[in-house]
């Protein structure tokens, strides 16, 4: 007898890479090998040399196919073994783990659109819809477009074992969140990649598609952004590392080095209106919602917990993100003794 792998990876497009998958029969039993792919087709390689590696990095149960099937995350190499260009978590990997004591979490809240054709579902044939203030969390079918899908996805998330913790739906309509965590960066990142590919999939089977656009509509309406919820052991201990923690993302050039690797376009989502702060001016604050970083205010009550980077958009890179954060406050961090 046999079982199915989906072998899940991360191509080369740019600026914002997309998910592929491949299926591999293999024998009950046997352990997932390093597999290979043509480069050439995913802007992994030229076709003179197109062979490009995946190496399984993490599996879980496939709940599109069931039984003993699984999906399986990979990271890309260059057959020499150096990773691939666009193999961002091998720079997370060594990030992680130089902070490892440090115990990092990470939350992070996924936002995307449904489209159908050329428009996002819900809205009219050529037309806009009622303005911005009842669709968020709301229920009925004037204000709710694609809950089957989503409810299929969230069933399938957690059929998988990916850490999702919840779901809600956005401020325009087809406009939704998932969330993942708290996890550690790695797996964080991994079940946002694997949830992601989810929800194109489950979204597949209903004729409709998503995406993570920053910007899906023009006009009065709130992008789309992932906003990352990060803490350290010591910041969910006390308050000083929860201040630190947000003071170090304004030093020096950290708000440029950051909001250039937070997704493409996030300048057009960062204006200051919709529930943001401009991109260029650094800012955070408790339970302000037009702040770069939020200190939620339980957590000032509590005098301990996580921050709110509101920053990232809908289109990041987990890999990338995590890794600038833990980097970027973990050593401000172990500089200020808070660890
Ligand atoms: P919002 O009010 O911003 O919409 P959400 O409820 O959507 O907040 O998301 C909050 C996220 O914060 C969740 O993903 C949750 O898992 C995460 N979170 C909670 N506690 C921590 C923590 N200590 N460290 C990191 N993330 C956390
Ligand atoms: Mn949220
Ligand atoms: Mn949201
Ligand atoms: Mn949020």
């Amino acid at each position: 007898m046999t079982y199915k792998a989906e072998y899940i990876w991360i191509d080369g497009t740019l600026p914002t890479a997309k998910l592929r998958s491949k299926t591999r029969i293999l024998a009950d039993g046997a352990e997932l090998p390093i597999w290979g792919f043509d480069g050439s087709s995913t802007n992994q390689a030229e076709g003179h040399a197109s062979d490009r590696v995946l190496k399984p990095v993490s599996s879980f149960p496939d709940p599109i196919r069931g039984g003993d099937d699984v999906l399986v995350m990979c990271e890309v190499f260059d057959i020499d073994g150096t990773p691939h260009e666009s193999n961002t978590r091998a720079a997370l990997r060594e990030v992680a783990e130089k902070f490892a004591a440090q115990e990092s979490l990470f939350g992070i809240e996924q936002e995307y659109t449904f489209f159908q054709g050329s428009r996002p579902l819900g809205f009219p044939e050529g037309g806009y819809p009622a303005p911005q203030g009842g669709y968020y969390c709301g229920v009925g079918a004037d204000e709710i477009f694609g809950r089957p899908v989503v409810e299929k996805h969230l069933e399938n998330c957690l059929a998988a074992g990916l850490g999702i913790s919840g779901i809600n739906a956005e401020v325009m309509p087809g406009q939704w969140e998932f969330q993942v965590g708290p996890l550690s960066p790695l797996e964080v990142s991994d079940h946002l990649w694997v949830a992601r590919w989810l929800l194109y999939r489950t979204a597949e089977d209903f004729g409709v598609s998503a995406t993570l656009d920053p910007k899906p509509a023009k006009g009065d309406w709130n992008g789309a952004g992932a906003h990352t919820n990060f803490s350290t052991k010591a910041m969910r201990e006390g308050y000083e590392a929860i201040v630190e923690a947000a003071e170090s993302l304004g030093r020096d050039d950290k708000p440029l080095e950051h909001i250039k690797n937070y997704g493409i376009g996030v300048e057009a989502r960062l204006t200051g209106a919709h529930e943001t702060a401009p991109w260029n001016e650094y800012s955070y604050g408790v339970s302000n919602r037009g702040a770069s970083v939020r200190i939620p205010w339980q957590v000032e009550v509590d005098q301990k917990g996580y921050i709110e980077d509101r920053r990232p958009n809908a289109n990041m890179d987990p890999y990338v993100v995590t890794r600038l954060m833990v980097d970027t406050c973990g050593t401000a961090l172990e500089k200020a003794g808070l660890v």
